[in-house]
């Protein structure tokens, strides 16, 4: 079965040509405002033509030709996230709540995760898992630049949360799926689509929505969403849920730009109705009552008070291998495989403690930071060591007041320590 046959399942032909006729559309780009750093207006300052998302607060779209902002210093910075604006949905939707304990079951390379996380601001728990072991890294990457401390990065299959039943307050399914909103993104997807890829991948999805489910507590609130327009992955999916346990859809607004198919088993974004690429999400519930049992926090580490002060930090302090971390609460993640456990502080070395890199993009008013001219901040992402008037000791490196990197200075002669991997010949500012 070809493509435009298989969607006769539930689309009329002239809502198939529609979809088809704007598949071969140009691409539309969004950014998600960072608000733990910076508000709308110091973005729109700098890029006055971005425009509001219609739906989604702080998430802008923009000409990539414009505003190149992949390349920009304030990428870098973390001030802002790029995705695509139908993926903007699905944290709005969700609606984070800041004590919630959510879990992202496929999170790389992490949009949906860090919308949710932002809009949590720095408190809860996110556990942002990815079973590839080289998308967990790019995601973790995303998550040490977005200079979020609420999320733990995991690198499991679902199979390995079988101890986390009803754990999680709220949950995110965005399936490994055929990628039909992708096509006009990528020309590869369209070529390599088959009906038998499609039929495969609902079976996977019915495997981990079931997964899913498991996990989330009762009255908690679990989001199924693909890139694909196809029923079996999307309606048929979740109508395997509602069939197999007590879970209870929970209706989206009616709005013009979003496609109800007959059954009304959630929203499907088409490119010719509502901008981006294209997407379905669904909102499901669990029903039944909450019994709250008292987590025992493990006894602090003996150095977490000297850190506190340092760094002026609350939450959860913790360490591994004499590398610290902070987390706004104690999760238990012994089971799991752990790429990054919430915000990275550094290590514990015989001669002192040893600052990371992450916290340049968490901490505010650190005690030794300096602000860095457009000469400046060319040649530190570059790699350079300069002269700069700060006291001995690490610096936090900053442009525009927000934090880039650190560096550490001796007799004002300034030692760079900015990444290497993310060291740069240009830079757009
Ligand atoms: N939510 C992500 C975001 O917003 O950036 C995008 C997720 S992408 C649509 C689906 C993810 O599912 C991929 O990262 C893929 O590696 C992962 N995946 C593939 N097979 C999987 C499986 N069997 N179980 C869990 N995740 C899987």
């Amino acid at each position: 079965m070809n493509f435009e046959e298989h969607l006769k399942k539930y689309l009329t032909n002239e809502e198939i040509s529609n979809l088809m006729d704007s598949l071969d559309k140009m691409s539309t780009h969004a950014l998600l405002v960072n608000t733990n750093k910076i508000d709308d207006e110091f973005l729109l300052k700098k890029f006055p033509h971005l425009t509001k998302h219609p739906l989604v607060d702080h998430c802008y779209l923009y000409d990539n030709n414009e505003y190149p902002l992949g390349k920009h210093i304030y990428f870098e910075q973390g001030l802002y996230y790029l995705f695509e604006p139908c993926s903007s949905l699905i944290a709005h939707y969700l609606n984070p709540q800041e004590d919630d304990v959510i879990l992202d079951c496929a999170a790389a390379p992490g949009g949906k995760a860090l919308h949710t996380a932002i809009l949590k601001k720095n408190k809860g728990i996110v556990v942002a898992n990815e079973i590839s072991r080289e998308r967990s890294l790019v995601l973790s990457s995303n998550v040490e630049r977005m200079g979020v401390s609420n999320v733990i990065v995991t690198n499991n299959s679902l199979d390995d949360f079988s101890s986390f039943n009803e754990t999680f307050d709220k949950i995110i399914l965005d399936a490994p799926c055929s990628g039909s909103g992708m096509f006009r993104k990528e020309d590869k997807m369209k070529e390599d689509w088959t009906y038998q890829k499609v039929l495969s991948l609902a079976e996977l999805q019915k495997t981990l929505i079931m997964q899913a489910y498991n996990l989330l507590k009762p009255r908690g609130i679990l989001s199924y969403s693909t890139c694909s327009f196809s029923y079996e992955e999307d309606e048929e999916t979740v109508q395997y849920l509602l069939d197999n346990t007590n879970a209870e859809l929970i209706e989206i607004e009616d709005r013009k730009e979003f496609y109800k198919s007959k059954s009304r088993i959630g929203i499907h974004l088409f490119p010719n109705l509502f901008i981006g690429e294209g997407h379905y999400l669904c909102l499901i519930k669990k029903p039944g009552e909450i019994f709250t049992t008292k987590i025992k926090e493990p006894k602090e580490d003996k150095y977490a008070p000297t850190l506190r002060k340092e760094f002026s930090l609350d939450g959860y302090i913790y360490s591994f291998d004499n590398i610290y971390y902070r987390l706004p609460q104690y999760f238990d993640f012994k089971k799991l495989k752990v790429v990054r456990g919430g915000l990275k502080l550094g290590t514990l070395e015989k001669y002192g403690f040893d600052l990371d890199h992450a916290l340049s993009h968490y901490l505010t008013n650190y005690k030794n930071s300096i602000n860095l001219n457009d000469e400046q901040v060319t040649s530190y992402v570059q790699g350079n060591s300069m002269n700069l008037d700060v006291k001995d000791g690490y610096v936090i490196i900053e442009y525009d007041d927000n934090g880039l990197g650190l560096a550490k200075a001796k007799n004002k002669k300034v030692n760079n320590k900015y990444p290497k991997g993310l060291r740069k010949n240009q830079i757009v500012l």
